[in-house]
């Protein structure tokens, strides 16, 4: 054999059991192994490389061969107890299930004035079919071709494309309404926005005032609604609760590239958003607000358990690189070339991947919803009754029996 066919072979293994010298030897490809790090692992780039090349959902064979139980979202499970019933079938088309979702605020209730025109509590909202949205991520080898691809996927997508307010190039005038320039109250952005833009995002600080953030972002782009983005860490349950009463319609809370809390390894995205979404339920805040949630999301069940513990809609950043064929090796971290040269890939291709990609989270969000009967993604945030958590279970089942302290010896 002189060259490997590996992109055609169905892994039979006879030509292994049929050598009759016992010459051919098949094991897992080192660089395989190589990729990746503990979170976007090798398994999961090779599965995103698949959905955005076919679109389709990757089918791993009977059964789920992972562990019952672990870190993060693998410590919840969704409540499928209606994937029986055939009627429930989202992809299919033989049930409609809609998961667009609203992002703005939406008021309790209209106010009329004299002559019957809705008062100051007109809607501000903006809908998109998906409830992902998608983002630079924190590194990448990236060019202006990337960023135009992305703004074309976000464009076809009918989502948003949240990007530095200095990568928006004239190329990128067409998709504007997908644009989400993110501006930073010190300034030094870019001064040119274009028109069409809906939504800009802000980074807010501790100290930032809620007030200015508005009047800044009315100033830089009047009529958008504002999205104020803080990191998932202790006391943000408070900061959101100053930023909706301010008057901010949406809040964009980030946890890390591991999709945990900024100042707290042990605590995960899912734990974030259910903390601040129930503090907003608790003070009756939870319809004034936009809750967006980013960090770590790898798979589309990470999509709808986001929701499910209480986000609108999630934010995907290295999805999209991994996309374009990036393997996570960092190199470009380091001032090295990247081993695909990403940066050179040509804007439809960029574009066409992206949308293949969201396609295929999308298609699954609907199996998940399907399963779980739900017919509106604006049903199922929050809807933390049809999920169950181990921490949770653990506790009710074996917490009355105490915890075993280090170094003593059950008997
Ligand atoms: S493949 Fe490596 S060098 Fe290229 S963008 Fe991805 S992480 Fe960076």
């Amino acid at each position: 054999m002189l060259d490997s066919i590996d992109y055609l072979c169905m892994n039979c293994f006879r030509c292994i059991q049929n050598c009759p010298k016992e010459l051919i030897h098949k094991s897992v490809n080192p660089e395989y192994k190589e990729m990746g790090d503990y979170h976007w692992s090798a398994d999961i780039i090779s599965r995103q490389w698949y959905q955005a090349e076919t679109g389709k959902i990757p089918v791993s064979g009977a059964g789920y061969p992972g562990p019952f139980c672990g870190p993060g979202f693998d410590s919840m499970w969704t409540d499928m107890s209606e994937i029986v019933r055939p009627t429930r079938d989202g992809i299919h088309g033989r049930e409609y299930i809609s998961t667009m979702v609203d992002l703005g605020r939406t008021p309790q209730y209209l106010t009329f004035g004299e002559s019957t025109e809705i008062g100051q509590s007109r809607p501000q909202v903006i809908s998109v079919p998906v409830p992902i949205l998608i983002r630079v991520p924190e590194f990448g080898d990236l060019s202006d071709l990337t960023f135009e691809g992305w703004a074309r996927a976000a464009s076809m997508l009918g989502t948003l494309f949240a990007l530095p307010s200095d990568c928006i190039t004239m190329s990128m005038l067409g998709d504007s309404q997908s644009l989400v320039p993110i501006l930073s109250l010190g300034g030094g952005d870019q001064d040119w926005i274009p028109e069409g833009v809906r939504m800009v995002e802000i980074e807010v600080g501790e100290e930032d005032d809620a007030e200015e953030i508005l009047n800044f972002a009315d100033k830089k782009v009047p009529g958008a609604l504002v999205s104020a983005r803080i990191p998932m860490d202790k006391g943000m349950e408070d900061r959101t609760l100053n930023l909706v009463k301010a008057g901010v319609p949406i809040v964009h809370l980030q946890g890390t590239w591991d999709g945990r809390w900024q100042d707290d390894e042990s605590r995960f995205l899912k734990d974030g958003i259910r903390s601040v979404h129930l503090a907003l339920v608790e003070d009756g805040l939870r319809d004034s607000i936009t809750l967006l949630a980013s960090g770590g999301i790898a798979m589309a069940e990470h999509v709808a358990k986001s929701i499910i513990c209480g986000a609108d809609a999630v934010y995907l950043d290295f999805p999209i690189l991994i996309a374009l064929e990036c393997r996570m090796c960092r190199r470009c971290l380091k001032n090295l070339p990247c081993p695909v040269e990403i940066g050179l890939a040509e804007r439809q291709w960029v574009a066409k991947r992206v949308r293949n990609l969201v396609g295929a989270f999308h298609n699954q969000l609907l199996e998940v919803m399907g399963a779980m009967g739900m017919r509106d993604a604006r049903r199922l945030r929050g809807e933390a009754g049809r999920a169950m958590f181990f921490e949770e279970l653990d506790q009710s089942t074996f917490g009355q029996l105490g915890t075993v302290e280090e170094g003593v010896e059950l008997e």
